[in-house]
């Protein structure tokens, strides 16, 4: 159990050193890594601080909320990972075990309610129960915009709510067919999930029913994205998936009906492996979760079955920072006449993105993700 001195103040700038600590991750990290500009990092980095429900305009909140906090360096065998999280109650796998806990009385209420999925936790015994008493510093964050629904589409009332903590790896899965192949729905996980900073991996389902989009996903294989083919239905290209996210934290990601569960049930074999009492496997299908869940299918991996993530649609980036997550707009754009140039029409002639997807070397489908999401912003 860390005592007081083990607690830390939180490093609010530990995602600066996120790309060196991510390119540096193991082999399976290799061929991914970040290439944004300092100045929009930095301004990324500021928009990461949320991500530990911290605000920095409220001192007194700030300050209490630290000290419950722990530096990821400082953590040890005390620490459990949230395997699910419903009305303050908390599933924590400790120890080789699931555990029952709920919160400390003493962790800031702010903080405890903010607690999710995949978050490390430290665990106490008290004379009511288990409890958790300090968060562990996240290193990612998949999150989404909540907005107020009494101001709806008013900027200052919106705020953000994280779904899931600390996914290494994020599967957008997409269907070859059924429902039909949209490349711009691949573009939109890929924002959204690099701008959680974790690393994206694109799964093409259901490889069974037709052999074809060789040529896009040979694009994605060049932006240094692993593309996998998969059927879930016939098991095909599981163990690749598999060794994919061996040894880590996996979100699968992607539209309804593309297959996800049925990917997740080819990788989780043992339905006794499933957290919590709420989910039952049922012969072919999954019984559908409303809440995330946090299933371990081998030492050391997980995947966690996310349905809050399957829709996601609403962005808090900056518009001058969404060309980090295209990064072949983002090369492109030194050719850009004007160093602030969003790329959307306002002068083509002195736009070098616009001339590259002109030219052909730019698909023009990723023009069009771009532009379609930087309308949203
Ligand atoms: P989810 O909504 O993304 O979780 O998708 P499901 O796993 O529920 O699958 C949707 C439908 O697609 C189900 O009827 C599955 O049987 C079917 N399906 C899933 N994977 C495959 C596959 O690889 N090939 C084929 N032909 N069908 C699949
Ligand atoms: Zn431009």
């Amino acid at each position: 159990m860390p005592t007081k001195t083990h607690v830390k103040k939180v490093q609010l700038e530990l995602t600066s050193n996120m790309n060196q600590e991510r390119g540096s991750r193991k082999g399976h990290q290799e061929g991914w890594q970040w290439r944004g500009n300092a100045r929009a990092l930095a301004k990324k980095n500021r928009a990461k601080r949320k991500h530990f429900g911290i605000d920095d305009d409220n001192e007194f909140e700030t300050k209490t909320q630290k000290e419950f906090v722990i530096s990821r360096e400082k953590t040890g065998s005390e620490v459990g990972i949230v395997a699910s999280a419903n009305a303050g109650r908390f599933h924590v796998f400790f120890k080789g075990k699931y555990i029952d806990c709920a919160l400390d009385s003493e962790l800031p209420f702010v903080l405890g309610h903010r607690i999710v999925v995949g978050d490390y936790v430290t665990v106490k015994q008290t004379s009511g129960g288990l409890v958790i008493d300090h968060l562990v510093e996240r290193k990612t964050a998949l999150s989404r915009l909540r907005r107020d629904s009494t101001h709806w589409g008013d900027i200052s009332a919106r705020n953000e709510q994280i779904i899931v903590a600390n996914i290494d790896t994020a599967v957008i899965v997409a269907a070859i067919m059924n429902p039909p192949f949209h490349p711009k729905f691949i573009d939109r996980y890929l924002v959204l999930v690099q701008h959680g900073g974790i690393k994206p991996i694109i799964c093409l389902n259901k490889c069974d029913l037709l052999n074809e989009r060789s040529e896009i996903l040979a694009y994605y294989q060049k932006l240094g994205i692993q593309v996998i083919r998969t059927s879930a239905e016939k098991s095909i290209g599981i163990e690749e998936l598999k060794q994919a996210i061996r040894g880590q934290s996996a979100v699968l990601v992607g539209h309804s009906g593309v297959g996800k569960s049925s990917l997740i049930n080819r990788i989780t074999p043992v339905a006794d492996l499933r957290v919590g009492t709420t989910t039952k496997k049922t012969g072919k299908g999954r019984h559908t979760t409303t809440s995330s869940e946090l299933l371990i299918w081998e030492a050391n991996s997980y995947i966690i079955d996310t349905p809050g993530i399957r829709s996601l649609g609403m962005w808090d980036i900056a518009r001058e920072n969404l060309q980090l997550y295209f990064d072949d707009i983002d090369r492109l754009a030194v050719e850009c006449t004007f160093a602030d140039c969003l790329h959307d029409n306002t002068a083509p002639e002195l736009c070098g993105v616009i001339r590259a997807m002109q030219q052909g070397s730019l698909p023009l489908q990723r023009y069009e993700s771009y532009i379609k999401i930087l309308r949203e912003l």
